[in-house]
């Protein structure tokens, strides 16, 4: 046997993950780019004092308080909107909704069983099917990038898929699922459940509601939300979802023994007490973005509409050219989505001029 004896479908892979370059412009992960003050960083490193105390324990394992402090945090969607509080119980964190996300195909994927997601999408996705033995299968978004609500619906209809992996907006492409479209997937899916993946929720526009809302008419739904992208904490590697209580009694029994660190616990409930400040730049984001779009347009491109704080444009004979001479200029983007297209995290002004100026050089350059 080969050595080392890995997985026959694993042979040859290369890891996930964008490529981590020391430039001055880093636009390649949908980080927030604006740190946390030195107020909120003197809180943190507090709590993670505290919580050094008592590192000789493990910590504690159904991370109650901060399963209760994001329960109130995403209450504040649903209670002004529909009028109902979510609880504590329908809560479940992990180290990043990639963790979350995996530890759902965990319990409710495996052998036989299959995850359906429509493409050009996460390219993550795949992956959670694939180390959980799910088998795959992909559907497609129109030229647009939207869903086809009704070719989305036979194709779950017909697939019978375990799990249906759904982000909005969703990456690369920052297309937001239209209201209608979460219900008539969860009917769609009968047993199945669907994965509304949020991660990139609070940068949406205006009419789009989060999909938590639909909580209490759909057991089969699942909403799940990561404090990487807005939250500015994309570093303290936290992820959670809300959905029915039976789901995340499900999960505790696939997850790791006290999976989450107390110093993971410790930061990102220090994290939310400072919500208002890590989440205050979203509309500069969001500004931000819709003229990043606007400007990307009036250079000729082609530029898909974003509810995220990325922005997919294109499309280019040779996409690793333009990416490689971007790089070469101190400006890091991602090389991501369809052929031909590339996608550009938003940053702060600066940074933001920075990246137009070198792409005004590079396409001058590569002309
Ligand atoms: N979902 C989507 C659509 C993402 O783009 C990402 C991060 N790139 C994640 C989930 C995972 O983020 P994290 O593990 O940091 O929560």
């Amino acid at each position: 046997m080969t050595f080392p004896p890995i997985r026959e479908e694993l042979r040859g892979i290369e890891p996930y993950g964008a490529p981590q370059l020391d430039v001055p412009v880093a636009l390649n992960t949908n980080e927030n780019p604006y740190g946390p003050s030195a107020a909120c960083a003197d809180d943190v490193a507090a709590a993670v004092r505290e919580a050094t105390t008592t590192l000789n324990r493990y910590p504690d394992r159904e991370h109650v308080a901060l399963r209760t402090a994001l329960a109130a945090y995403l209450s504040r969607d649903t209670v002004p909107t529909r009028g109902f509080e979510i609880g504590v119980e329908q809560v479940w964190a992990a180290n990043g909704s990639n963790e979350v996300m995996l530890q759902l195909l965990q319990a409710f994927g495996g052998p036989g069983r299959r995850a359906l997601s429509f493409a050009p999408t996460y390219s993550m996705y795949p992956e959670y099917a694939r180390d959980t033995s799910t088998d795959w299968v992909q559907g497609h978004r129109a030229e647009d990038f939207s869903l086809d609500l009704d070719r989305a619906r036979e194709t779950v209809e017909r697939e019978r898929p375990s799990v249906v992996l759904l982000p909005s907006p969703n990456n690369p492409t920052g297309t937001a699922l239209p209201p209608e479209a979460v219900g008539m997937l969860c009917e769609a899916a009968g047993d199945g459940l669907v994965v509304v993946d949020e991660a990139y929720t609070e940068f949406r526009r205006e009419g789009t509601p989060s999909a938590l809302e639909l909580l209490p008419e759909h057991r089969n739904l699942v909403v799940t939300r990561t404090m990487s992208k807005a939250f500015a904490l994309a570093g303290g590697r936290v992820g959670y979802l809300a959905a029915d209580p039976a789901i995340c009694d499900a999960i505790r029994v696939v997850r790791l023994p006290y999976h989450l660190s107390a110093v993971t616990q410790a930061v990102a409930l220090a994290a939310l007490r400072h919500a208002p400040e890590l989440l205050g730049r979203v509309d500069d984001l969001r500004r931000e973005r819709d003229a990043c779009v606007g400007w990307l347009r009036e250079q000729g491109l082609t530029v898909a509409d974003s509810d995220a704080n990325f922005v997919l444009f294109g499309t280019f004979a040779d996409r690793h050219a333009l990416w490689q001479d971007l790089v070469d200029q101190g400006v890091l983007i991602r090389e991501t989505g369809p052929d031909g297209w590339l996608r550009v995290s938003i940053g702060t002004p600066e940074e933001m001029v920075a990246f137009r100026d070198a792409l005004l050089t590079s396409l001058d350059r590569l002309a």
